[in-house]
């Protein structure tokens, strides 16, 4: 699981767990209301699946773990040695199980770049209106990021307006812009997402329109030249401090394309921005009890602003790894059931205190990676191969922001209306076996009947995300998926274990977090009791042989967040 997608790589805070909580964390949080109950589509594990998952061994997850995290590929950093020897190895174990080359082109690997971009900011920040004028410093008033990857960027002689909340979504009524012309405007925008009511963008959950990096992006979309978040500790759920660590120093991305995009991705202090408005004789508090109605309309403040700066600018590549599984049904085989762990970890780094540097991702993500193939195994054991095709997928440079994902979404080697379902694995469960299973993401998609129905032939029951707050569906490699419309499951470890009392489960969750996580001692250990992991790994391919065998392919419940991404998805492949 990556920390946050604005996080350089080898920032020291990226060790800290304290901070890696401070970052998304919110305070409490609702549900989202519930749905209409879906049919459900799952039925029983077979006995032919339940055979085959007996394919999902220890020792085939210990073999897998221990080499991927072994000092041999050197903690997997992309773009390193390391990584290219990484990606061959998992080549060679997709031969093995008898998988077939993911690329159309009969290739293995799917290489994009990886674009680092380091900018530098002016020190000070002026705005002005009429012959008044107000300056910020940065780092301590403001601070930005690049939205291009040009040498150069620049505002120039913009028009500041304020556009509440920034957010257009049409399934709550909502839109800030009420059509008007935001060209070339700089836009000063809340944070997050309406939370005072639970029929509105899920009450307290905060949603991917409560995201920065959504409300960049819809600047974007608006042809806007700029966009400032005004920070506030509860609207972020951290204090600026964060802000300041997480955008300085470089910034990675995929390629630039025909997306639109800012040339300014920038945050001011809630005290900056109430001077700034008070340029504008507004006053910060109206603006934003203004913002809180659907009835808001966008406020020019009548202020402009210049901006110029340089980037610079480097380029290295690596790659997603994939195969196939071809489908048995003539017409449901063009269809893909795609199983997904990303295979990169942090690299060679800052040493511990013992002076180790690899940071070996022993649970991040080598035991996703394991359990990804291993239920390959499983797949290939099925004396008949499911009716929609299975696609194994370990993408690239999840800790560097979902790169390889948010890559293969963009550039998908099969149709995202022809993609059933996503199933994701970040991390393992390394402590036995556990009579629950947590499903973060729980309530947005059908897949939730068959999670249900087959944990509880497992003789488990299914947790949904304990921490809604923290956003952790947005944080790993199903959320690209989300995004272009494919329903997504991404289980994680329980935290009721077997013959323990209740406390140790948490206990050893959160040791884990403060040990290990993101640290050159995520290293497999003798002690690691395999057991839960199997049954997770195995519930997983319950998941995908019952989806892949379905007669129609999950659906998000109405009026999800990404269900008009699916029906776009779905009308491309009705058009053709
Ligand atoms: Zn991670």
């Amino acid at each position: 699981m990556h920390t946050d997608p604005r996080r350089a790589r080898w920032s020291g805070a990226l060790a800290a767990p304290l901070l890696v909580l401070g970052l998304l964390s919110l305070g409490a949080c609702k549900k989202r209301e519930p749905a209409p109950a879906p049919e459900p589509q799952s039925g029983p594990i077979s006995p032919e699946a339940k055979t085959a998952a007996g394919q999902i061994t220890a020792d085939y997850l210990r073999a897998q773990i221990a080499k991927l995290s072994s000092d041999e590929f050197e903690g997997r950093g992309p773009a390193t040695p390391g990584d290219v020897k990484a990606r061959d190895y998992i080549v060679e174990q997709l031969k093995q199980i008898g998988f077939e080359p993911g690329g159309a082109d009969g290739g293995w690997q799917q290489p994009f770049d990886v674009v680092g971009i380091t900018a530098e900011m002016p020190k000070t920040w002026t705005f002005s209106k009429g012959g008044k004028k107000a300056s910020f410093k940065w780092w301590d008033q403001y601070i930005a990021g690049s939205g291009v990857q040009t040498e150069k960027g620049a505002v120039k002689n913009a028009e500041v307006v304020f556009v509440g909340y920034g957010i257009q979504a049409p399934e709550y009524g909502w839109d800030d812009f009420k059509g008007q012309d935001l060209k070339g405007k700089v836009l000063l925008m809340l944070n997050n997402d309406p939370d005072w009511d639970p029929n509105l963008f899920a009450g307290n959950t905060r949603l991917y329109y409560g995201r920065w990096v959504y409300k960049y992006e819809s600047a974007a979309r608006q042809g806007a030249a700029g966009a400032i978040i005004v920070h506030t500790t509860p609207s972020a759920g951290y204090p600026f401090q964060v802000v300041q660590t997480s955008w300085s120093g470089e910034q990675v991305e995929v390629p630039a394309e025909s997306e639109p995009r800012i040339q300014v991705k920038a945050w001011m202090t809630e005290d900056a921005s109430r001077q700034l408005v008070k340029l504008a004789g507004q006053d910060l508090d109206k603006l934003i009890e203004s913002a809180k109605s659907k009835d808001f309309k966008p406020v020019p403040l009548g202020i402009t602003t210049s901006l110029n700066f340089k980037n610079e600018l480097k380029k290295s590549q690596t790659a997603n790894v994939y195969g196939v599984l071809k489908g048995s049904d003539p017409q449901l085989s063009n269809e893909y059931v795609i199983l997904t762990a990303h295979h990169d970890h942090l690299g060679v780094g800052e040493p511990d205190a013992e002076g180790d540097k690899i940071y070996n991702g022993a649970m991040d993500n080598a035991s996703g990676v394991a359990q990804v193939l291993a239920m390959g195994k499983a797949f290939k054991a099925l004396p008949t191969p499911p009716k929609r095709s299975i696609m194994l997928l370990l993408v690239a440079a999840e800790e560097q922001g979902l790169l390889g994902s948010k890559y293969y979404a963009t550039h998908p080697t099969i149709e995202p209306g022809k993609i059933a379902a996503n199933i994701n694995y970040d991390g393992g469960n390394i402590w036995g076996r556990t009579k629950d299973i947590i499903f973060v993401g729980k309530g947005k998609s059908t897949i939730d009947e068959y999670v249900e129905a087959l944990a509880r032939e497992q003789g488990r029951h299914v947790v949904p995300d304990q921490f809604p707050d923290r956003g952790f569906f947005y944080r790993s490699d199903q959320f690209s998926f989300a995004k272009i419309g494919v329903p997504a499951l991404y289980l994680d470890a329980g935290t009721e274990f077997v013959d323990k009392p209740a406390e140790w489960g948490k206990q050893v969750h959160e040791e884990y977090e403060q040990k290990h996580y993101h640290q050159p001692s995520d290293e497999i250990q003798d002690s690691w009791n395999y057991d839960g992991m199997i049954e997770d790994a195995q519930l997983g391919f319950y998941v995908g042989v019952n989806v892949a065998n379905a007669p129609a392919a999950p659906t998000w419940v109405p009026g999800d967040e990404f269900e008009a991404a699916r029906k776009s998805a779905l009308e491309q492949v009705q058009r053709e």
